[in-house]
């Protein structure tokens, strides 16, 4: 784990603020974390649009300070999955979730549980860089002024940044608007104001797609040294992506044996390792070697 005093800070912001209805555990001492205790168990999970299965009974677990990627031809359904991680399909309108997720054992879709709180502790970085048309001061203060967290803002912004590996190169341009930085500078601006707001968990769809290779290896550098303090989903279309970076790996895979290639469905999840070399399932092993998809 990489140690700097800056990382010491999105501890103790948590204990400052006790989280109401979704109870995250405090987080224990890395050598203490259980290597698979789950932070998501996924439980058939069907997710349709207007009526139509996209995913179909998925059954998965998540484990904690894990890099897990979903991996799988296109329109197979990943980012239909990963949005159910922060109850994001709750925006689609048609969107209908069936199954059941646990979140830290807590039921994610229970009536008590606000999706907006969710949102804060499972924060997603999506495909484009998104900042807002702001300066890259704004964007990181952005959610800590919402929720009203408590202390410095010019510590949390800097924390932030200094966690996304982005602080040397903004820390003097600050007021700049975040529109004025490169991709891979706009997409760890993305990763900072999701960290802002002292996460738990950050789900990222496809987050280097729009990044040339050298923007590219930086966010996979920093995803790696991000899982020692957090749990990481990663939706990926690139092979190599997966195998460097992730421990466990989803196969996302249309359902042929129903014989409906519309609806895509868990075919295998291993270690990544396993998954790469040596996987149990045909159709991973044609996918995996670039054979289909
Ligand atoms: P992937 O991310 O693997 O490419 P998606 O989850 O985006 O796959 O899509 C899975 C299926 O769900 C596709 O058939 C897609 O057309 C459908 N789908 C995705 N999002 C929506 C939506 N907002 N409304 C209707 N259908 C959708
Ligand atoms: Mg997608």
């Amino acid at each position: 784990m990489v140690e700097t005093g800056t990382l010491k800070g999105p501890e103790k912001a948590r204990e400052q603020k006790p989280i109401s209805t979704l109870d995250v555990p405090g987080r224990p001492k890395k050598a203490m974390r259980p290597s698979a205790e789950p932070i998501f168990e996924v439980r058939k999970l069907t997710v349709s649009y207007d009526g139509k299965p996209a995913i179909r009974e998925i059954d998965l677990d998540i484990g904690r300070n894990r890099i897990t990627a979903l991996i799988g031809p296109s329109g197979c359904g990943k980012s239909t999955m990963i949005r159910c991680f922060n109850r994001m399909n709750d925006l689609i309108l048609g969107a209908q979730v069936e199954g059941s997720i646990l979140y830290h054992g807590q039921d994610l879709y229970g009536p008590a549980v606000d999706p907006v709180e969710v949102r804060k502790l499972i924060g997603m970085v999506f495909q484009k860089p998104n900042p807002f048309p702001k300066s890259i001061y704004d964007n990181v203060a952005f959610g800590p002024r919402v929720i009203g967290m408590d202390g410095s803002m010019d510590s949390i912004v800097e924390r932030a940044l200094a966690r996304a590996a982005l602080w040397n190169e903004v820390k003097d341009r600050l007021k700049d608007n975040a529109y004025r930085l490169s991709g891979g500078q706009q997409q760890r601006l993305c990763i900072a104001r999701c960290l802002a707001v002292e996460p738990d968990v950050i789900l990222m769809d496809e987050p280097c797609s729009a990044l040339d290779p050298i923007a590219t290896g930086r966010i996979e550098d920093l995803m790696v040294e991000l899982k020692s303090d957090y749990s990481i989903v990663i939706v990926t279309h690139n092979m190599q992506q997966a195998a460097r970076v992730s421990d466990m790996t989803a196969v996302l895979m249309p359902d042929v044996e129903a014989g409906d290639n519309a609806v895509g469905r868990i075919v295998e999840y291993d270690d990544t390792e396993k998954i790469f070399t040596n996987p149990e399932n045909k159709r991973t092993e044609d996918y995996v070697t670039g054979r289909v998809g």
